[in-house]
């Protein structure tokens, strides 16, 4: 019987196809897609494909040559005008983004495969996500 740490993650099921998502970009270490409930007029998320890191704690620990890698693509993604827009199809790439990466649950964490939230256009009052 598989333990439940070891089984696919929801973002693991979105590389595999097994669930849909729009997929803005993929490499082979990385896979980023919009976020099904958007905090912001844009708010993709960007995610390597290992579900090996729980958080980017554990990540800047094992691999930080991948988070860092995350950090250039979020800001590739930020500056192309096909992929940083809002659903009414605004762009928002001044090159200014918002990299969140939520850790924990109290920090409402709720997807233990490190992640991060890559938000674009006008801050929303009050919110930070
Ligand atoms: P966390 O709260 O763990 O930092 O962020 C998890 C994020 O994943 C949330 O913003 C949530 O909306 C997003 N999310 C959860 N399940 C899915 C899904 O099936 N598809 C997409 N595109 N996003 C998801």
């Amino acid at each position: 019987q598989q333990s439940t740490e070891t089984e696919p993650t929801v973002f693991s099921r979105i590389v595999a196809r097994e669930i849909p998502a729009d997929i803005v970009f993929e490499s082979d270490t990385l896979i980023a897609f919009r976020d099904i409930a958007p905090k912001a007029p844009v708010h993709l998320l960007v995610v390597p494909k290992t579900q090996a890191y729980r958080d980017v704690v554990e990540l800047a620990d094992g691999d930080p040559a991948l988070m860092a890698e995350m950090v250039a693509t979020a800001s590739t993604l930020a500056r192309d005008p096909a992929v940083f827009r809002d659903s009414d199809g605004r762009e928002h790439t001044g090159g200014s983004f918002r990299l969140i990466f939520n850790t924990g649950e109290s920090a409402g964490q709720t997807v233990f495969h490190v992640h991060a939230h890559v938000l674009g256009g006008p801050l929303q009052e009050g919110t930070l996500a």
